[in-house]
């Protein structure tokens, strides 16, 4: 099954106002047919430079022009960057994420740091990605060289809505970003946020422009707006769970292979509400009780909500249950008498175990 890179919006627009069991199904299915259901990524935000950001994003208490109880930081050490990586790695953690309140990224000291902080989380084993502003393809090699495995860079909205919400840099600007990292061997993040007034067609006009790029991203965030005191979209409504989950279902079925990645808004969401958003395709969650400047759940509360739904924290670098692995998997529970887990179609064998694969249908 190749992957479908001309989506229109008409047709997101169907998916993700399917009748709601339907649309659960169908992105359940998808989802297993691509990833283990019961491994759920863990991934630890790290503001690594805090506020006094020159950007206008509508929703972001980092933006020095608006006035929030937020306290800035300048950045901050290598040491301390690892003491945290090693905190987020005993607690499950596989993936570091070191976010900075910059426009784009000035080649000098700074970003000297941050070379080597990237260098420090990938001695650790741990996936490193960095969400830095702007890049140019020089900066972007540079990072890949030093063993940056993801760049954040998120398109927020669709084209039309983001205007509505950010004026000082353009949605070309962002995909000129992923563009330059395309260019290297770094995978690429970028999702967007809802419940910031924006209608349906805007969410899905977000995901026509994510699920055309080719590759998709390898990772799609998918955020809840935490409204803040001080911001222009202070007053926005609570993001309802089912926006939520019909969200993570559309973006499942139309980037089947992308970790979706249940992001900001989780304090607001029950743990059933997160199931099922688990069950509709999200792969991956932060942990922290903070996420960058906003709230977040508890470490241990999430690990409580992992064993009462039988989840495993996922590996670092395992985008995707292997065909092995899925092999193995199923082989012990067909041993004891039980069914697979998951079903995996004959199109992902025959794909993923390539040649051998191959080499032994022909014999
Ligand atoms: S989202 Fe990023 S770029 Fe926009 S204001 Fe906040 S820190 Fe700056």
């Amino acid at each position: 099954m190749a992957i479908k890179h001309d989506w229109t919006k008409e047709e997101i627009l169907d998916i993700y106002n399917k009748p709601f069991m339907e649309l659960l199904y169908e992105a359940a299915t998808i989802h297993r047919q691509h990833h283990d259901p019961n491994t759920v990524q863990v991934s630890t935000l790290l503001s690594i430079k805090t506020g006094g950001c020159p950007e206008d994003c509508g929703y972001c208490p980092q933006a020095a022009r608006y006035h929030t109880d937020l306290e800035g930081n300048d950045l901050m050490s290598v040491n301390q960057v690892k003491a945290q990586a090693l905190r987020a790695k005993a607690s499950g953690s596989s993936r570091v994420c070191m976010g900075a309140a910059w426009r784009n990224v000035k080649d000098g000291e700074e970003f000297d740091n941050v070379l080597e902080m990237v260098r420090t989380i990938n001695k650790l084993d741990m996936e490193v990605c960095c969400t830095l502003g702007m890049l140019t393809e020089n900066q972007a090699q540079r990072l890949a060289e030093a063993g940056l495995y993801a760049y954040n860079h998120n398109l927020d909205s669709s084209e039309e809505y983001y205007k509505e919400v950010i004026s000082t840099r353009g949605y070309q600007d962002r995909l000129d970003t992923i563009g330059n990292v395309r260019k290297t061997n770094v995978t690429v993040c970028s999702g967007g946020i809802i419940g910031m007034g924006e209608s349906e067609a805007d969410r899905a006009g977000m995901l026509v422009a994510l699920s055309t790029l080719n590759p998709q991203p390898e990772s799609v965030p998918i955020n809840a707006l935490v409204p803040v005191e001080g911001t222009p979209l202070e007053e926005q409504n609570p993001v309802p769970i089912w926006d939520m989950i019909r969200m993570v279902a559309t973006t499942r079925i139309v980037m089947p292979e992308t970790q979706v990645r249940l992001s900001a808004g989780r304090t607001q969401m029950s743990r059933e509400g997160q199931a099922m958003c688990f069950f509709a395709g999200a792969n991956s969650i932060f942990a922290g009780d903070k996420l960058l400047t906003t709230p977040n759940p508890d470490v241990n509360e999430d690990m409580e909500m992992f064993k009462m739904l039988g989840l495993n924290p996922q590996k670092a670098f395992v985008k995707k249950a292997q065909p092995e692995s899925v092999d193995a998997e199923n082989s012990k529970y067909q041993a004891q008498g039980e069914k697979p887990r998951w079903s995996r179609p004959e199109h992902k064998i025959e794909r993923n175990l390539g040649a051998q694969k191959k080499a032994k249908t022909k014999a």
